[in-house]
């Protein structure tokens, strides 16, 4: 039941019709990263065979024609997400380089001995080792926001951790383990009543639902294109100008200078102050592409039939024998990790694999999560837009029958 034509939306993906030793593939590991829609890879070709030239520099015909198209990318980015301004968009690799930029732009002038940095027990390890690292440099404490057995956050446990000493709040929007939806408006609106930032991981959650910046009055919030149907290698920072206009550059080099002589440089504006070296313009245009590719059809549509995708996946599964699914939050998404019995997830993923099911096993990037689980991994299927019903009933069926085997 949705207004979403599933098998046109499924030819515009090739790689969705190939085989894998001799089967349909059925692509569960969305959430580590997303297949493309043709567009977006006639967006690479389109730029390398029509308009490939480096940015902002040149004066000739080419190279402003490139400009233009990275610069129209950046206001796609900025419309979808709705931020205030297209230079509160920050070009980066990805999540992890923008978290990276906040702990050590942030961390070095925010920061000092003592200072408290608060995350919670379901961050990938993109939003805590960064923030170890500002430990070892500035002497900071990482303090975690524990979860209940549904992997939900604890709420009260938030409120008391916050402190005068914490000075950023770090957070995933969407857990890609346990597919819990977090609460992040609430969070921001408490932290702000502290007069503390937030920042917000969501990697998992752009390609999931709508998200409005300005609404959630996120300080920064961050996304990689590749697992929203864009390209590899590029992602975002969202950040307040207040805060952006404040931080210090992360990387030196060209593009993010105004002048520069031996003895004092000065820096250029945002965004260009934290967008140093050539731009990936490339991939800035492909994501613009896949913006407008999800934007076709509605991120409230996709989130909604994702939904029932990851609902029938739940029950489905739930009939296995010996089925423990690490998760069950009331506000969920798009992502089932699970063990069946102690059938050990590398195995279950193997098989699975033989059958022409792409799942991912193991911690998933998240080891303290596991740990807290008191498992080593899991298998984790996770969903798109593209995956069917039937798939579904192929995940389980081949679940079974492994799980037969042991
Ligand atoms: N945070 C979350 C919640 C993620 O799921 C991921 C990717 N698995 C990352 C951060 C890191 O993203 P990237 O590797 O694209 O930088």
């Amino acid at each position: 039941d949705t207004t979403l034509d599933i098998a046109a939306i499924r030819a515009d993906f090739p790689i969705l019709s190939r085989t894998v030793y001799d089967r349909p593939l059925v692509y569960f590991d969305n959430a580590a990263t997303s297949q493309k829609p043709r567009c977006v890879v006639e967006a690479i070709e389109k730029v390398y065979y029509n308009q490939n030239a480096n940015i902002h520099r040149g004066v000739h015909y080419l190279s402003q024609v490139a400009t233009e198209a990275h610069e129209e990318a950046r206001q796609t980015v900025q419309a979808f997400i709705n931020a205030a301004e297209s230079r509160e968009i920050i070009f980066t690799r990805g999540t992890t380089e923008a978290i990276n930029l906040i702990a050590t732009s942030f961390g070095e002038t925010f920061c000092n001995e003592g200072d408290e940095i608060l995350i919670t027990g379901m961050e990938h390890h993109a939003n805590i080792v960064p923030w170890q690292l500002l430990r070892d440099r500035k002497g900071i404490v990482l303090k975690v926001v524990p979860f209940n057995e549904r992997g939900e956050l604890d709420m009260e446990a938030f409120s008391k951790l916050l402190s005068p000493k914490t000075k950023l709040v770090s957070v995933a929007h969407i857990s890609n383990v346990m597919g819990t939806v977090n609460p992040v408006a609430k969070i921001i609106a408490e932290a702000h009543a502290h007069n503390i930032p937030v920042l917000v991981d969501g990697a998992q959650a752009v390609s999931h639902m709508p998200v409005d910046v300005q609404a959630l009055d996120a300080d920064f919030y961050v996304f990689s294109g590749h697992k929203m149907y864009g390209p590899n290698g590029i992602g975002v920072l969202y950040g307040k100008e207040k805060w952006l206009e404040q931080l210090p550059p992360y990387h030196g080099g060209g593009e993010m200078i105004a002048t520069v002589t031996y003895e004092k440089t000065t820096y250029a504006e945002l965004p260009f102050k934290f967008e140093a070296g050539t731009p990936d313009y490339v991939g800035s245009v492909a994501l613009g592409e896949a913006i407008r590719y999800m934007q076709k059809f509605g991120l409230k549509a996709i989130g909604d039939y994702e939904h029932q995708l990851l609902q029938y996946a739940t029950e489905q599964l739930m009939k296995i024998d010996g089925m423990r699914i690490f998760g069950t939050a009331a506000e969920k998404a798009s992502v089932i990790s699970f063990l069946v019995r102690d059938i050990h997830h590398f195995d279950m993923g193997t098989l699975l694999d033989k059958l022409g099911i792409a799942v991912r096993t193991g911690h998933h990037c998240a080891m303290p999560l596991m740990h807290t689980l008191g498992i080593e991994g899991t298998i984790r299927a996770s969903f798109a837009f593209y995956n069917t019903k039937e798939e579904i009933d192929a995940l389980v069926a081949a679940v079974d029958r492994v799980q037969k085997m042991f």
